[in-house]
């Protein structure tokens, strides 16, 4: 059994930042914490890690905490439920962070730093040009620090860094990978607090960590080169380290870095394509895991008690989404038909969705059996435009003031500009891509033809942007997404 550092209960967490739409790797990284939390009787926290204002998006919290009880992982500790250690959003323990660093300044493990964005220009291309190391020069290193109080108190602007040590290595423990010594030579003297007095990733993630009596550190490998930072800082506070566990990144088919581009990455797409909460919470279970008898399907229960750390690979698992829908197949085959009526209906077909749908058809249809026909593509998935010869011939027709590989392009754009967007309401879609319109020099009565056909797969259908609002993001981005890359095969 995987005991705690040192005897204390074992009590581990998520920390995302609500930057955009529920990522898989969220829910991938919340899976292994929740079944080890779980194993061991230990507790699962929620932490928002929010501190960084310019990236929040308003709406991203709430879906995070919708996405993740969706998949069925719940917390025990959380900024929505509470909890001993409250608050768990980054953004309302400022205080917390600026006595921190105060003790490190007090301890002289810290000091202010007053350089100027203009000098660490300069002294960066500098570095550069004599092929030098870039970092920090540790100019402000030196300064007494009676004075760089005097000075904070004044106003001045400045920055509060780590003295890093000028000697030595610095040991990352990580419990799948073994021990990675790094030299301290080649650790920059981190910002701590920022000039708006908002705290790094660093100062506020090592804190909480501490804090929040976090013993295992179980997170995605791309935050590995941060870990060193992180451990000089427990070193500094003179804190006991929690556990290192990197887990492998989600990727791609060709290995890269799992990205929207090539799969989509937000757990809501699985939610309305029609993927079965159990389905992907098993699948993610494979990533980097696995039984330990081929077995592939497994429940959550099943998981927690098989559970073990050695039977974690770190090849980069891929996000292969016919896998995925294999095995959805097998857990759609195995639900009883009453199960299976409950899974659809909690999906879409419900009263709830159906009242967002029939305003925009019910003018269209004479007698009920006409409404199936006439709403089909507000229940389905990708289109099959291939085999659409009219949806093919009018995008042909378009495609003279629009070409194939210009509306492709722009499309991919359009895509982009919705996802930087809070919400999903038409008037603001329609805002969007009537701005894109004129940025891309396209008339609306060119573009907007273009969205319903690949939205909506017919040259007619109720109005654009209501119809893309009712479809919701997730299905009319991928459509889009998927439309401009189909482009190129459909019109030749
Ligand atoms: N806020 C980081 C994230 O978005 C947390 C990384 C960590 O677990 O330390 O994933």
């Amino acid at each position: 059994m995987a005991a705690s550092t040192s005897g204390r209960p074992v009590r581990v967490r998520i920390a995302p930042s609500p930057t955009g739409d529920p990522h898989v790797g969220t829910a991938y990284i919340a899976l292994f914490n929740y079944v080890f939390a779980k194993q061991q009787g230990g507790k699962f926290i929620l932490r928002i890690e929010d501190t960084d204002q310019t990236r929040a998006r308003g709406d991203s919290e709430q879906m995070i905490y919708d996405a993740l009880r969706w998949v069925g992982l719940s917390w025990d500790e959380g900024p929505d439920i509470g909890g001993p250690h409250a608050p768990y959003r980054q953004s309302e323990r400022g205080a917390i962070y600026a006595a921190h660093a105060q003790m490190l300044i007090d301890s002289g493990a810290a000091y202010r730093c007053f350089c100027t964005t203009e000098r660490l220009a300069k002294l960066r291309v500098q570095q550069q040009a004599e092929k030098l190391t870039l970092g920090y020069d540790r100019h402000c290193r030196g300064l007494d620090p009676k004075e760089g109080a005097a000075r904070a108190a004044a106003g001045e602007v400045h920055v509060v860094r780590l003295a890093t040590p000028l000697e030595g290595s610095v040991v990352v423990k990580d419990r799948l990978r073994g021990d990675v010594s790094i030299d301290v030579g080649q650790v920059d003297d981190q910002v701590l607090l920022k000039s708006d007095g908002m705290p790094t990733y660093h100062l506020a993630n090592v804190v909480d960590d501490h804090l929040m009596e976090i013993t295992h550190v179980i997170r995605a490998e791309e935050w590995i080169s941060s870990t060193p930072k992180h451990v000089l800082l427990y070193r500094a506070f003179g804190w006991e380290e929690p556990a290192w566990y990197h887990m492998p990144l989600l990727r791609n088919a060709d290995k890269s870095k799992i990205s929207k581009r090539k799969n989509p990455v937000s757990i809501n797409y699985y939610r309305d394509a029609g993927v079965l909460p159990h389905a992907l919470l098993n699948f993610l279970g494979l990533m980097g895991w696995s039984f330990g008898d081929d077995r592939e399907k497994f429940t959550l229960e099943e998981m927690i008690a098989a559970f073990s750390w050695d039977r974690i690979s770190l090849g980069g698992p891929v996000f292969n989404l016919d896998k995925l829908t294999w095995l959805n197949e097998k857990y759609i085959h195995d639900l009883s038909y009453d199960a299976l009526a409950d899974a659809v209906i909690d999906w879409r077909l419900n009263k709830g969705y159906l009242t967002k749908v029939l305003p925009l058809v019910r003018e269209r249809i004479k007698r009920l059996d006409e409404l199936i026909p006439a709403i089909e593509y507000f229940f389905s998935g990708d289109l099959d435009l291939a085999s659409r010869p009219d949806v093919i011939a009018e995008l042909t027709k378009l495609s003279a003031t629009w070409p194939i590989a210009q509306m492709a392009t722009d499309l991919r754009t359009l895509v982009e500009q919705l996802e930087a967007k809070d919400g999903w309401a038409h008037k603001t879609i329609e805002e969007v891509a009537r701005a894109w319109s004129e940025a891309i020099g396209q008339k609306a009565k060119v573009t907007f033809p273009v969205l319903r056909l690949l939205v909506t797969g017919r040259k007619a259908s109720p109005p654009l942007f209501e119809t893309i609002e009712v479809l919701g993001k997730e299905i009319a981005r991928r459509r889009l997404r998927h439309g401009a890359d189909l482009l190129p095969t459909l019109v030749k």
